[in-house]
């Protein structure tokens, strides 16, 4: 039997390997293991939006409906998204899906053809390079560097493009670096793309977990960029949706009705009930999620404060999404370990802490000598001053 020369090229989110490698250990070492590995909220869904949900299914909300999702779902996410992102979108500019995720897939093969070159952040989230890879195209990844704050070198970012590059991944709060790419930086992006007649696919899946009272921006808000921006958003990280599946795009109407076309295609729609309680999670009370997003905030301090006390291991204080990278570049050379991936080996051994090495976010440059490690801070901060320590104590 043969299967299809694109299942060579498929990649996956490696992060469940450590998961279940976690898994894999006796019961008693698995519930002293101290995770960062995971990339979603520990919180749970407010409770007004699961009640909205169950009440949903009690009302009968348990039939297809239309592929671009429920009419009064798409205006509320339009009103909601426009006051947000100081952008003036209406229903015609929304689709919804059973995840935020499949929006990638479409944006790659609605906006290029096979052979041509997709450019996407590296190091990233590591389902860019997989999708660009399977649909055909030819990855470019565009390298993000600490002494930016992990922002883009537009100068670099321009030397990549050529007559066949299509599409640019953006990706702000970023998984796994957790930095923000600045207004300036956007903008800079957005005059490459403006001239160069290239689309952009805005990863915004952590716009609202941004802090130190910064005001999010989006690249679609840059002169004339919002015809050719599709924003991809949902309700797993705000509203700790992780489990109900629910995304957005924000579109131009044309690519609104292709996307919707491709979901009639494939998904046909999302789950009717899950939709109803986005509906409330979009017009009713966002203290919750406000809340938690509070809570995000005192644990990145916490955590970054934490590494940068360990002698070998150095953060610049990312200021979104729930992730930290660290670098742990004199770490690795004091323990005389290969790399991150050996590192974060080791801290499992050693400490029965779990995080992932930067091998996980994409292919690295030849040009990168700095090691690096996510913490996903998804967890207590009691967990994070214990774990930390374990970490502390392994190495020093
Ligand atoms: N983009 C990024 C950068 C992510 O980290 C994730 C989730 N880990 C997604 C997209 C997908 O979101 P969803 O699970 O809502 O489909």
């Amino acid at each position: 039997m043969k299967y299809a020369e694109r299942m060579d090229r498929l990649g996956s989110e490696t992060a469940f390997e450590v998961l279940r490698q976690i898994q894999s250990f006796p019961k008693e070492r698995q519930e002293n293991i101290i995770s960062f590995a995971i990339g979603e909220p520990d919180f749970n869904t407010p409770e007004h939006i699961k009640e909205a949900g169950i009440n949903a299914i009690k009302e009968d909300y348990t039939h297809y409906t239309p592929s671009e999702g429920i009419p009064e779902l798409r205006k509320a996410i339009a009103d909601y998204v426009s006051e947000e992102r100081n952008i003036s979108v209406g229903p015609e500019n929304i689709v919804v899906y059973p995840a935020a995720k499949i929006i990638l897939s479409f944006a790659i093969l609605t906006c290029t053809n096979p052979g041509d070159e997709v450019i996407y952040p590296n190091p990233g989230y590591p389902i860019y390079e997989s999708l660009i890879n399977v649909f055909g195209c030819k990855p470019i990844p565009a390298q993000l560097w600490e002494y930016a704050d992990f922002n883009h070198n537009t100068d670099e970012l321009r030397e990549l493009i050529t007559d066949k590059t299509k599409l640019i991944i953006t990706n702000s709060p970023q998984n796994p670096t957790g930095s923000i790419l600045n207004k300036n930086n956007l903008e800079a992006i957005s005059e490459i793309a403006l001239e160069n007649d290239i689309w952009i696919l805005s990863d915004e899946i952590y716009s609202n977990m941004v802090y130190d009272n910064i005001k999010y921006y989006s690249i679609a808000a840059a002169p004339d960029m919002q015809q050719r921006t599709i924003i991809l958003d949902g309700f797993s990280k705000f509203f700790a949706m992780t489990g109900w599946r629910l995304g957005y795009s924000i579109t131009n109407p044309k690519i609104a009705e292709y996307f919707a076309r491709w979901s009639t295609n494939i998904v046909s729609c999302p789950a009717s009930f899950t939709q109803m309680a986005g509906l409330t999670a979009m017009l009713e009370d966002k203290a919750p999620s406000l809340e938690m997003v509070r809570e995000f905030e005192k644990r990145r301090n916490l955590i970054c404060e934490k590494l940068n006390s360990i002698e070998g291991i150095s953060v610049r204080t990312p200021k979104g999404a729930f992730y930290v990278f660290a670098n742990v570049t004199e770490a690795c050379r004091k323990l005389r370990l290969r790399d991150s991936l050996e590192f974060q080996e080791f801290l499992l051994e050693k400490g029965d802490v779990a995080v992932l090495s930067r091998d996980y976010f994409g292919t690295r440059a030849p040009e990168e000598n700095q090691e690096y490690v996510r913490f996903s801070y998804c967890v207590s901060q009691e967990d994070i001053i214990r774990g930390i320590d374990r970490i502390k104590s392994a190495i020093e």
